[in-house]
């Protein structure tokens, strides 16, 4: 499926709070247009919390953003990232460069590593991932054969200035914001919470239409964390999210039930499928999904169930029963 968008969408940038911004970056994804990295006022400049992903024009993009906030890219202070994803990071060595500031990221990034130093190693184990959990030979081939090697969306490896671990705080003129740690989108997550104003940097752990993904194989279990992290965010009492896709929304709380509650039938969902018998990962995709399976959102879908699957083991209501392909039991 082709996407319909004739012509590719613009940075733009719009202030939400007084000495908060807003910037809507394009992204080439199908289905997911734009990403959101937010500028906060501070000491004549601004803390940029996200990136965008590192593309050819990436950086031009983020400085019209940026223009229609009157800031320019050279008064950033600080890039802090909520979690090493490329539309997310991608393109703080450009800017930290440019603006001569740091970086500050969670240090659980070995991904973004693999990705920039050995990206056919990384490709190389999703296949193998997705062959062991019975995804056919025909799709694995073409979509080994369409693979385009150079673009992962990171402009360079990131080591940071410092690690965004819990109660790191990064200090702006709206007062410090706390870091903490909610792995389970990806074991580098971290939110960034401004208690006086009760303000949360959601990242991509709450978004304002609920969607899960789970960055399956750099952790036991992502779901398990990621559920976690839902109280530890709860517990914050956050008013208004901002996140890092779509607009900011002020019930936090509900959105928060929201995602516990899908988490939790998918769960039943993917348990309900192997009642049946023993299923490959791959075999459980439609029965939690429907029709939606398609070669866009495969390994996405995949790495989904996958994750479902690691929680309802260490729940000790699934096994693996090892074989050429991974099956599963109930
Ligand atoms: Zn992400
Ligand atoms: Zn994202």
């Amino acid at each position: 499926m082709a996407t319909v968008t004739s012509k590719r969408e613009l940075g733009r940038g719009e202030r939400v709070l007084r000495g908060v911004y807003r910037l809507r970056l394009p992204l080439p994804w199908p289905g997911v247009p734009h990403c959101n990295a937010w500028a906060v006022a501070h000491d004549g400049g601004f803390v940029l919390f996200d990136t965008g992903m590192h593309e050819p024009d990436s950086r031009e993009q983020l400085e019209r953003a940026l223009g229609m906030c009157n800031l320019r890219l050279a008064d950033a202070r600080l890039v802090a990232c909520t979690h090493a994803h490329s539309d997310h990071c991608g393109q703080a060595p450009i800017i930290a460069e440019r603006a001569g500031c740091e970086i500050w990221l969670h240090p659980s990034h070995e991904l973004l590593r693999d990705m920039v130093e050995d990206p056919d190693a990384v490709f190389a184990r999703r296949l193998e991932v997705a062959r062991q959990s019975g995804v056919p030979a025909e799709p694995l081939q073409r979509y080994a054969e369409e693979r385009k090697p150079s673009e992962t969306g990171f402009a360079a490896v990131i080591e940071p200035s410092r690690e965004l671990l819990t109660g790191v705080t990064i200090d702006t003129d709206l007062g410090p914001w706390t870091a903490y740690e909610t792995p389970g989108h990806a074991p580098s997550h971290v939110c960034l919470f401004q208690p006086e104003r009760r303000l949360l940097i959601s990242g991509d752990h709450l978004l304002g239409r609920i969607s899960l993904y789970f960055e399956y194989g750099t952790s036991p279990d992502p779901v398990g964390e990621f559920l976690h992290s839902l109280d530890v965010v709860q517990r914050l009492g956050a008013r208004l999210c901002l996140p890092g896709h779509g607009r900011t929304f002020a019930d936090v709380h509900a959105h928060i039930e929201g995602n516990r509650k899908l988490v939790h039938e998918r769960l039943d969902s993917v348990a309900g499928a192997l009642a049946s018998g023993p299923l490959s990962a791959f075999a459980v995709v439609p029965h939690v999904y429907g029709d939606r399976l398609s070669e866009q959102n495969a390994q996405w879908l995949l790495s989904e169930v996958l994750s479902y699957l690691r929680h309802l083991q260490a729940l000790g209501r699934a096994h693996p029963i090892a074989g050429e392909t991974e099956r599963w039991t109930a």
